[in-house]
């Protein structure tokens, strides 16, 4: 049997939903003889391919760098899934939302400015949207995987679901904050 094709990606998250994958501790052995990774953090293929078949996005949408990407997942893959909280809602990410921008990027990088150069790192980060949002804002997503971040046994339980062709029930295992 074809292994399923399968990539996880990180856009505005702060990583914890990666860490809570690899939280399924000697699972990921069953997992990784079943999968063909190919595109995650974990590895080092970055570049998002043609023909994915199952992938798990997390974070929100910030930028117009994260807009591309998702858009560019989405064509490319048969089941997307949105991978924690911040996927799912905007969660932590969206709080800036209540400030804006510009009050955001102050905040975050005025303490690493350059004080001989008065160079805010800011100049070369992605640029940002005037507001945050969840990922099936912007495009259509399979399937919803709360919890921030979910915990591995749900991360589990919706991977074997949908590699083995299975109606996944996530609330088994986690539910919104968890
Ligand atoms: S859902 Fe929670 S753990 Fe996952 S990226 Fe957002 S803040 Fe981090």
């Amino acid at each position: 049997m074809a292994k399923i094709r399968f990539a996880t990606v990180w856009l505005d998250g702060c990583s914890g939903c990666h860490m809570s994958f690899l939280d399924m501790d000697e699972r990921l052995i069953e997992i990784a003889s079943k999968v063909e990774v190919v595109c995650s953090p974990y590895v080092d293929m970055k570049e998002f391919p043609e023909n994915v078949d199952l992938a798990l996005i997390e974070g929100a949408v910030s930028s117009e760098e994260d807009v591309e990407k998702l858009r560019k997942i989405r064509k490319n893959t048969k089941i997307v899934v949105a991978f924690g909280d911040c996927a799912v809602t905007g969660n932590v990410s969206a709080m800036r939302n209540n400030y804006g921008v510009e009050a955001a990027l102050k905040h975050a990088y005025d303490n690493l400015s350059d004080h001989n150069t008065g160079a805010r790192p800011c100049r070369v980060v992605p640029k940002q949207l005037d507001r945050v949002s969840a990922l099936h804002e912007q495009v259509k997503i399979d399937y919803f995987l709360p919890g921030c971040p979910p915990p591995a046994d749900a991360i589990y339980n919706i991977l074997t679901s949908l590699i083995e062709g299975k109606e996944p029930n996530v609330f088994d295992h986690t539910r919104f904050g968890k």
